[in-house]
């Protein structure tokens, strides 16, 4: 395709009840059907050829109005949900959202001031340098919140498992499909994204894999430990469901 010969032109489209109206940008192409596009950013596009009139183009839309409206909703459900690295945007820490502050600094930087982030990059519109300083600092608080957690977690098993194990080192990874795990050594590893939830959700994982050390299958005797040591222990996993 050559995109020097598409002109553009938008025209405004409503469906019935007048909720879901959008505009659409017309593609003038060499080409010999019409297509309708709803991009990723929800916007909608007709290619169309050259020799077809505009009220056939218009037509062509209005015939397809519900399935635009479908389309575009379920891309804004998309867009809403993938954080957006820039200012004013609001992101999670132990579960509540925070809005980010961003100011233009030499050296990447970011400090939680109690009802927002102030972070400091090179470049406040590089939605990456963002990202990464805010990862680094997620990172960065990690390691003193898990460890802190593991203790209390630890002081509520009773005093035959306290005796029994020591307290384990913890890892903080980045993982896609898990929250964490344990392993047959001991070793446990935590998700650096437990840091986004509240903090019901870092406990319950951390008790979960403690169980890991007299039990570590998922059988009844693991059960049995869990429930004595948090009996709400479905409710958090629920809501970590719920919230990743
Ligand atoms: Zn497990």
């Amino acid at each position: 395709m050559n995109m020097s010969e598409s002109m553009a032109t938008v025209e405004q489209a409503f469906d019935i009840d007048k909720s879901a109206s959008f505009d659409y940008v017309i593609k003038r192409q060499r080409r010999k059907t019409m297509a309708l596009h709803v991009l990723d950013d929800a916007s909608v596009e007709v290619r169309a050829p050259k020799w077809v009139a505009k009220k056939e183009i218009v037509k062509f839309v209005e015939q397809r109005i519900e399935w635009v409206v479908k389309q575009r909703r379920s891309r804004i459900k998309k867009l809403a949900q993938v954080p957006q690295f820039a200012n004013g945007h609001r992101h999670y820490y132990l579960g509540e959202r925070y809005p980010l502050a961003i100011s233009m600094a030499n050296r990447a930087s970011v400090n939680f001031l109690d009802d927002h982030f102030l972070i400091k990059v090179r470049d406040p519109d590089n939605a990456e340098q963002i990202q990464r300083a805010l990862e680094s600092w997620y990172r960065s608080q990690a390691k003193d919140y898990f460890e802190q957690r593991l203790f209390a977690c630890f002081e509520t098993f009773p005093d035959w498992f306290q005796d029994k194990y020591i307290m384990p080192e913890i890892t903080v990874r980045k993982m896609r499909r898990r929250w964490g795990s344990c392993s047959s050594k001991g070793e446990v590893t935590l998700n650096l994204m437990l840091m986004k939830m509240p903090i019901a959700c870092a406990d319950y994982v951390i008790t979960h894999e403690l169980c890991h050390f007299e039990a570590f299958h998922h059988g009844a005797e693991f059960y049995q430990l869990l429930s004595a040591v948090m009996p709400d222990w479905k409710e958090r996993e629920l809501l970590i469901e719920e919230l990743s």
